[in-house]
């Protein structure tokens, strides 16, 4: 037999496995690379209980695990489920972002001496074809 104490640490932990499973749902449904407003406002839509703060220690959880991944983009905090290795293309008027699968970058960078690059990240900045398309 549980007693009280036992049965609600049960079922607390089912509640926040639920959560974390709905948080990553929602952000592996778009790929808008969502800000955690966002994926609060949808979430509440199945769990209206949920509190914000609950929903950013759960993205973080979930960026910490390597289940989704941070993007900084505009200054502002945004999560990603797309796990290939990817580039981001920021569309300047939409403010979207889009993911690149393939480009063909060149780095023929010149750096002073003495610096050894280890990582490079490259994020593209422009226009979108549909924002092109409503311009011309
Ligand atoms: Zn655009
Ligand atoms: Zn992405």
């Amino acid at each position: 037999m549980l007693n009280d104490t036992q049965q609600s640490e049960g079922s607390l932990r089912r509640k926040r496995s639920r959560q974390r499973e709905k948080v990553l749902d929602i952000v592996r449904s778009t790929k808008s690379h969502p800000t955690a407003d966002w994926v609060f406002h949808e979430v509440r839509k199945e769990l209206p209980n949920i509190s914000l703060a609950t929903v950013y220690r759960n993205l973080n959880l979930l960026a910490e695990s390597g289940e989704i991944s941070e993007v900084i983009c505009d200054g502002q905090l945004r999560f990603d489920a797309n796990k290939e290795e990817h580039f981001h293309f920021i569309c300047k008027s939409c403010k979207g972002i889009f993911d690149i699968d393939e480009a063909r970058v060149t780095p023929d960078f010149k750096l002073p001496r003495g610096y050894v690059v280890q990582d490079l990240r490259i994020d593209f900045y422009g226009i979108c074809p549909a924002c092109q398309t409503q311009r011309s």
